[in-house]
């Protein structure tokens, strides 16, 4: 009698050994959900992705082992996030597990300031609260505020 055949009772949900672990695995999920929005046009979100010719990257859509491998474990909260590049597609290198809070501020990262200045690269810094404020309105309103400064001591 062969005892190591009753050890390895596999069912094929189990193939790949993440379900057993951690109930229905987060990840397996995430990777089911993400080939399903680029892939099966019945999807109610098809049309924000596959049908935006958004694709998951054959290795990934072949292999959620490839996928975990490239994404590492999911923490809590967070879902699949294309970034940096929030048009690209499903990929290694254009992927991060991210918190919605976190996905919202990619999506909603502005180019210009309120005045129309261009704050990328160096004329955009990261504020405290994160949010990207522009060099040339910053410089200016420090010098009205020095402005003013000087105008109300020389009326006084
Ligand atoms: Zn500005």
């Amino acid at each position: 009698m062969d005892k190591r055949k009753r050890v390895g009772k596999e069912s094929p949900s189990f193939k790949h050994g993440h379900t057993l672990n951690r109930g229905a695995s987060s990840e397996y999920s995430s990777w089911a959900n993400m080939i399903t929005r680029c892939t099966n046009p019945n999807f109610k979100d098809w049309k924000y992705y596959g049908g935006r010719g958004i694709t998951v990257c054959e290795e990934w859509r072949n292999s959620f082992a490839a996928f975990l491998r490239d994404m590492g474990p999911k923490p809590k909260g967070t879902s699949v996030d294309r970034f940096p590049n929030n048009t690209g597609n499903y990929e290694p290198g254009n992927c991060r597990w991210a918190t919605p809070f976190e996905q919202q501020h990619n999506k909603q990262k502005p180019t210009h300031c309120r005045r129309g200045h261009s704050i990328q690269g160096s004329n955009g810094y990261l504020r405290k609260d994160g949010r990207i404020q522009c060099r040339i309105c910053k410089t200016e309103s420090t010098r009205r505020l020095r402005a003013r400064k000087r105008a109300s001591r020389e009326s006084q």
